[in-house]
């Protein structure tokens, strides 16, 4: 059992434009702004405001998630579903994450965000970046490929073997795992920061689906 109430109030402190506007033994409704925030210079460079549903099935099931000013348009193309919330991902793609539950935070930070991300950017220059944003295990690995910067699938795997088998460098002055020699300092250091704070569980899942995917597209090449 996950204690709910535990798990909104972490996720509060850390979303503090974030409210509880319900809560009862079925749902927890969030309402406020998700703010999408610069990599680089951390400036807040867009704004959605969404009503965050959280059911019964959480944590073995994404929160619905609706955007309330329309800014995305409703139509499927768009990945707006029939009842208005957003898509965030195909059935399989969300079992396959959720199967040992996924924390509100991680959600909000690892699906949540990189999506709304995805919409302003196709806002802004009329098509999704990478093309099409991709449902599934492929918008998974573009994820990683924002992350890490490379398109090279053989690159984020090393990388995340290297995170999933505990052989990050010790010292900053050692090469990076990801292959490109560089010191590691200068190179994926921050990358793989970012990648630690998600849950180690939901981390090997994750790895274990996209080498999955990875070997399944290789073959059908
Ligand atoms: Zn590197």
């Amino acid at each position: 059992m996950i204690d709910i109430k535990a798990e909104v109030s972490n996720t509060l402190s850390k979303f503090p434009s974030l409210r509880v506007v319900e809560q009862n033994t079925n749902e927890t409704t969030l309402e406020g702004e998700i703010h999408l925030k610069d990599r680089e210079f951390g400036g807040v460079y867009d704004a959605y405001n969404v009503r965050i549903v959280i059911g019964k099935c959480f944590p073995k099931c994404f929160p619905k998630v609706f955007e309330l000013e329309e800014k995305i348009p409703r139509k499927p193309s768009r990945h707006v579903n029939p009842d208005r919330s957003l898509c965030l991902g195909v059935l399989q793609q969300e079992l396959m994450i959720t199967r040992s539950g996924i924390k509100l935070i991680d959600f909000i930070n690892f699906i949540l965000m990189p999506h709304l991300s995805r919409e302003t950017y196709r806002e802004i220059k009329g098509f999704y970046p990478h093309g099409e944003y991709s449902h599934g295990w492929k918008g998974i690995l573009e994820y990683f490929y924002d992350q890490y910067q490379t398109e090279s699938p053989d690159e984020v795997m090393r990388i995340l073997t290297a995170i999933i088998r505990n052989q990050l460098p010790g010292r900053m002055s050692e090469v990076c795992v990801c292959g490109k020699k560089r010191k590691y300092r200068k190179c994926h250091r921050i990358a793989i920061e970012e990648t630690l704070k998600l849950d180690s569980k939901y981390l090997i899942e994750l790895y274990s689906g996209l080498k999955l995917y990875l070997d399944d597209r290789n073959n059908n090449i």
